[in-house]
């Protein structure tokens, strides 16, 4: 309790004894203590519990003291009924709120303490529980503004706790889609919108362990454009990027939602296929070689006719595990390319398979691939 709450609930309490004192009639004595124990001596345990060095050790001795005197005070009166209570709930209060439940014990053992010894030493006058109407109405609004100042403080506790957990909710949602993002970001690519290679790392042997405990075959295409680099070197980078992009929506666009396309490197594109034999896979790579092929990109009014050689390989045949898988696809892509481009070949099969007459009969230009 703060110090201009626990001043208010004093003078209320000394008014509530005021004017019992005034009714029954007292001695100076008996008016001096009461100045000093309502008014003079909460202000001073403030203090002293204030400058201590462990606050809520001193707050706890100025609880069980406040029994105490409490004690004292019920018993010196003569446990006047209304009165009592006031002063022992708030007491008892004052002290769970702090404590708990073994707080009432010490609190309860201290009042009786307090009320045996001024019992104990004769100033005893037997008891008298009888208020009159004016200190009944006092002790009554004394604890209700106990009551009311605790029930403010938990209301405001809890407010300020709903609050927090509202920020802290919200925060925590605004991490969670920030890493959802830059996970993302961290997995697809940039120009095409594509998962990356790094995706494809942590994807395909778990998509190999499903094809293997389902028996199931697997395919991977590796694609490529055909001479890409003459495209970025006659219409320059940006065309090339058109080129990419309108790629990346054509596979997009052929793809089943079980099915991945991933920008591998540059120029050069892997698709994996779950569920899919090998004659399934050619099939597959034939369409999407002939629709890249026929859909051109447009370049102002002119357009662009770019092909794409394929290599294919499939699980378990080609490879039991990914880096097997890919180096197979490769292999492939690579027979593709010295067999003329603009064609698909399966992982060592017969050359000639998948022919189709190459496009592009121009020299090819000096890569990674036999030109
Ligand atoms: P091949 O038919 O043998 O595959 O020949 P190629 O010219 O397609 O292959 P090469 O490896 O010689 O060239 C690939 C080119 O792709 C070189 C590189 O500058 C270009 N490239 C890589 N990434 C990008 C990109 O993001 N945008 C563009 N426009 N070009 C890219
Ligand atoms: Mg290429
Ligand atoms: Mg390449």
């Amino acid at each position: 309790m703060n110090r201009r709450n626990r001043s208010i609930f004093y003078v209320l309490l000394f008014l509530t004894v005021a004017s019992h004192l005034w009714v029954v009639g007292s001695s100076f004595t008996a008016w001096l203590l009461l100045a000093l124990q309502f008014l003079l001596y909460p202000q001073l345990a403030y203090g002293v519990a204030l400058r201590s060095a462990d606050q809520r050790k001193a707050e706890h001795r100025n609880q069980l003291l406040d029994g105490f005197w409490a004690g004292c005070w019920m018993a010196g009166l003569g446990f006047p009924l209304w009165i009592s209570f006031t002063m022992f709930a708030g007491a008892c209060l004052h002290m769970v709120v702090f404590y708990g439940l073994r707080g009432l014990p010490m609190v309860v053992g201290a009042m009786g303490l307090g009320a045996g010894l001024v019992i104990a030493s004769g100033n005893w006058s037997g008891v008298h529980f009888e208020t009159d109407l004016r200190t009944t109405l006092l002790s009554m609004l004394s604890l209700t503004l106990f009551f009311v100042t605790y029930a403010l403080d938990g209301y405001r506790r809890a407010m300020y706790q709903h609050r927090s957990e509202m920020k802290l909710r919200a925060q925590v949602e605004e991490i969670r889609a920030l890493q959802a993002r830059l996970y993302e970001q961290t997995m697809s690519d940039p120009l095409t919108g594509l998962l990356n290679r790094r995706h494809l790392e942590k994807a395909l042997p778990s998509a190999i362990a499903s094809a293997q405990v389902e028996g199931r075959e697997l395919a991977l295409l590796m694609v490529d454009i055909d001479h890409f680099k003459n495209i970025n070197d006659q219409h320059g980078h940006d065309v090339g990027d058109e080129v990419l992009k309108s790629l990346a929506l054509i596979m997009k666009a052929a793809v089943r939602s079980d099915e991945l396309v991933y920008r591998y490197g540059g120029e050069e594109f892997v698709i994996v296929l779950p569920d899919c034999p090998a004659d399934l896979a050619a099939r597959r790579a034939e369409q999407l070689r002939r629709r890249f092929m026929e859909c051109p990109v447009g370049l102002g009014e002119a357009s662009i006719n770019a092909t794409l050689s394929c290599g294919i390989s499939v699980y378990p045949e080609h490879g039991a595990v990914g880096r097997e898988l890919l180096r197979s696809a490769d292999a492939a892509l690579y027979r593709a390319k010295a067999n003329g481009r603009n064609r698909s070949e399966l992982f060592a099969s017969t050359p000639g398979q998948f022919d189709r007459q190459p496009l592009d009969e121009a020299a090819g230009a000096a890569g990674d691939r036999p030109a």
